[in-house]
């Protein structure tokens, strides 16, 4: 039997009774045991088209003898019974299930993804989720839910971009902190050069970190903050010298500092094939020629790093769409938002 999360969520037509209609359909279902049904919470809709009703959510922790897909494909013949249509993304339904975590399961298909892609960053999902699952791991970040949500609730509004040159980081900051009042913190090492000692990346380190620590320092908790730069991006940036030496001294900087500065409250990672990196770096002309082996390196870098989580929530992106990162990372800011 597996234990398994799932979000529950309605903002259309009469909510409540369609979530009950749902834990009933789904307590019923030979294959499904111990069901347990958080409180109901209103929120705000997030991301979509305007004009839409308050939600009513919640969060559901059962037992199954169902694989994934089946599970998946159950809770869909549920809203389709439900009244659920598809027209267009994050609109109004009637009800939406999703399967937010099957025990420890990791998968990054696109019919099928787990945990839930959004489920470390939704507040109205994990207000309602610590009710029933507070101690239940997130496979990825090694967190419980409990932690997850206390992490929303203490860090302050900064948000990271993090990814290898040519993801358009910059404008996707610049762009966030116009929409939100925000203050852009834009990477001092910005116009770097090649041939450049590693003692600069020790000391772009220093200087990231004193820029944050002082905007932290300096605004209120919910005041946005982006960056575009992630601290840990130097462990990569120091594989491409690969000097023992030098990689070993910017360690040794990086685990001075990081204790230091806050985590951000959320992490973008923009990623996209070197070929598309380098063809946006040609067309906006950077100080450093990138060769695609060091974009082809730096991209396996973070890929490396974020598997071996401990950094907090991270919402991976598709760098080779502007408009959707645009979207995606707008929702996500809003949906942590505390409710005012
Ligand atoms: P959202 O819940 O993000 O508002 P929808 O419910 O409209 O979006 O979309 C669900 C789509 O996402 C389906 O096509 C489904 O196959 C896919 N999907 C991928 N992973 C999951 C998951 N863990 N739970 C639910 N749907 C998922
Ligand atoms: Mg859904």
């Amino acid at each position: 039997m597996a234990i398994c999360l799932v979000g529950i969520g309605s903002n259309l037509g009469n909510r409540a009774e369609t979530l009950q209609n749902a834990c009933r359909l789904l307590e019923h279902h030979p294959a499904i045991t111990a069901l347990i049904a958080s409180r109901w919470h209103t929120s705000q809709p997030v991301g979509g088209p305007t004009g839409q009703q308050p939600f009513l959510n919640g969060a559901l922790r059962l037992q199954t003898s169902l694989e994934p897909d089946e599970l998946l494909a159950l809770l869909q013949t549920i809203e389709d019974r439900l009244g659920r249509t598809r027209q267009q993304r994050w609109e109004a339904r009637t009800l939406d299930l999703d399967l937010l975590l099957y025990d420890q399961h990791i998968t990054h298909d696109a019919r099928l993804q787990l945990p839930h892609p959004r489920l470390a960053f939704r507040r109205f999902v994990l207000e309602p989720a610590v009710e029933v699952a507070g101690e239940l791991v997130h496979p990825e970040l090694g967190w419980t839910i409990a932690q997850i949500l206390d992490h929303l609730n203490r860090t302050p509004a900064y948000l990271a971009l993090a990814g290898p040159p040519g993801t358009g980081k910059r404008w996707l900051a610049d762009q966030l902190c116009q929409t939100y009042d925000g203050h852009f913190l834009a990477d001092p090492a910005s116009n770097r050069s090649t041939g450049q000692p590693l003692e600069r990346e020790v000391e772009f380190v220093r200087t990231r970190a004193q820029q944050l620590a002082a905007h932290v320092a300096q605004h209120d908790q919910e005041t946005l903050l982006v960056s575009d730069y992630w601290i840990d991006q130097s462990h990569g940036y120091a594989q491409l010298e690969q000097s023992f030496d030098a990689a070993t001294q910017l360690e040794a900087a990086l685990d001075v500092l990081k204790p230091k500065l806050p985590l951000p409250r959320l992490i973008a990672w923009l990623d996209a094939p070197a070929d598309v990196l380098k063809k946006h770096l040609t067309k906006h002309r950077t100080a450093m020629d990138w060769k695609i082996e060091q974009l082809e390196s730096l991209r396996k870098a973070f890929a490396e790093r974020f598997d071996r989580g401990g950094h907090g929530p991270v919402l991976r992106l598709d760098a080779s769409q502007p408009e959707m990162c645009l979207t995606e990372l707008s929702a996500a800011f809003l949906a942590m938002q505390p409710a005012s």
